[in-house]
């Protein structure tokens, strides 16, 4: 296989998670009667442009068929993170009524809210129909496409021009990470800024994070690799931030290369630097990733094997796609892991993809009393804590499984 930004070959292993299916085809009582499909899942790494992908296979288009569950409003945390970061841009660049703001990925308008809410023209584009009509009935007007080279020109073409452009958690979700990259500058005022978060590579593989890989990340990056992307696609990095979301993920602001001016913030060179002392622009840096997620797994099976062995009951949180990678990789069942709740009513009565688990509303937890609760999207487990504080009453205490098993806290 080729990188899918620079075409050289690619032979450095990350990670072999075996086979998952996709991690958001959420199984009904009637598909539970049938077979699943199960797709390789397996990491490799670019050693000439540093880019960390997913190998290909063939039929992957049949992994976005299914109905896509995912709303960014179901977590209050992700919306205080919105809300902030709108209150920080707007008053950085200086965003007015007059100016435009156009989201890529814009989910079911998490984030535009509280942009229209200042009265600033938004455009959303977002191609799952069902968080779209979301965003369009919060008053968000979202266009249900993917991104590109050709509906940026086209959208160029009917008059669009931004002032500042979102791509928040989508770049790992783009096949074609070029031509998804170079549709920003035709769509960018000449001093517009564009500006992106993803999960940063190096918090994936110092706090084994396996389980965020899965199907639908095509990629996963270093500041290295996409400051390269990006500049290969006309665009420059103007500055970087290190954010908590996701387990740790970077915010790279950018602007056109032809025409930006805002001055380069030296938290750009800082990153750079402190991604080569790490040993990211090295093959040894990628090579023991595997035997730490191993660890991870095993930890996290022999803690369900033991506490079943107790007579203790256990049961889950979030019916997330980290949480569906790291049980099909230990192999967990309903034997080990009888069920999970979701807030989202979309997934409520519906099976986890292979592991088929059930997954009930919260009241199944207070109805079964478990004696732990499994914290499955770890990165909001401050949050769900807060949330489950209930579980104290009859002694129930929380486990996470990443970056190490920690169970008993609460
Ligand atoms: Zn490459």
């Amino acid at each position: 296989m080729k990188c899918r930004h620079c075409r050289a070959e690619l032979t450095l292993p990350l990670i072999d998670l075996g086979s998952a299916p996709p991690s958001n085809a959420y199984l009904t009582k009637l598909t539970l009667r049938r077979p699943e499909k199960w797709f390789p899942l397996k990491v490799l790494v670019c050693e000439s442009c540093w880019l960390v992908q997913a190998e290909s296979y063939s039929r992957a288009a049949e992994l976005f068929n299914e109905e896509y569950a995912y709303f960014s409003s179901f977590s209050e945390q992700w919306l205080k993170h919105a809300q902030h970061y709108v209150d920080t841009v707007v008053a950085r660049f200086g965003l007015t009524i007059d100016s435009q703001v156009i989201e890529v990925a814009s989910n079911d308008g998490y984030l535009l809210q509280f942009v229209k809410q200042r009265g600033i023209p938004c455009l959303g584009i977002e191609p799952t129909a069902s968080t779209s009509s979301a965003a369009r009935i919060k008053g968000i007007e979202t266009i249900e496409e993917f991104f590109g080279v050709e509906l940026a020109g086209r959208l160029a073409g009917q008059g669009f021009k931004a002032d500042l452009m979102v791509a928040n958690n989508v770049l790992a979700h783009t096949p074609d990470i070029n031509d998804f990259s170079a549709g920003f500058i035709l769509l960018l005022k000449p001093w517009g800024v564009v500006t992106f978060e993803f999960p940063h590579l190096m918090k994936l593989i110092e706090q084994n994070q396996f389980d965020t890989i899965y199907h639908e990340h095509f990629s996963y990056f270093s500041f290295t690799a996409i400051m390269q992307i990006f500049s290969r696609n006309g665009l420059s990095v103007l500055d970087v931030e290190e954010i908590n979301t996701h387990g740790g993920s970077l915010r790279v602001f950018a602007q056109r290369m032809d025409t930006g001016k805002h001055a380069v913030s030296e938290n750009v060179s800082n990153l750079l630097d402190k991604e080569r002392v790490a040993g990211m622009n090295n093959a040894y840096y990628y090579k023991g990733f595997q035997e730490n997620a191993d660890k991870v797994k095993n930890d996290f099976v022999a803690f369900l094997i033991k506490a079943k062995q107790e007579g203790k009951t256990v049961a889950g949180y979030g019916a997330a796609a980290k949480g569906n990678t790291l049980l099909n990789y230990a192999g967990i069942r309903p034997d080990l892991l009888p069920f999970v709740v979701d807030r989202n009513p979309a997934k409520q009565g519906k099976y986890l993809p292979g592991s088929r688990i059930p997954i009930f509303d919260e009241s199944r937890l207070r109805d079964a009393q478990p004696d732990y609760v499994v914290i499955l999207p770890w990165n909001l487990k401050e949050e769900v804590m807060r949330q489950l504080d209930y579980i104290n009453a009859w002694g129930g205490k929380f486990v996470t499984a990443v970056p190490v098993l920690k169970c008993g806290y609460n």
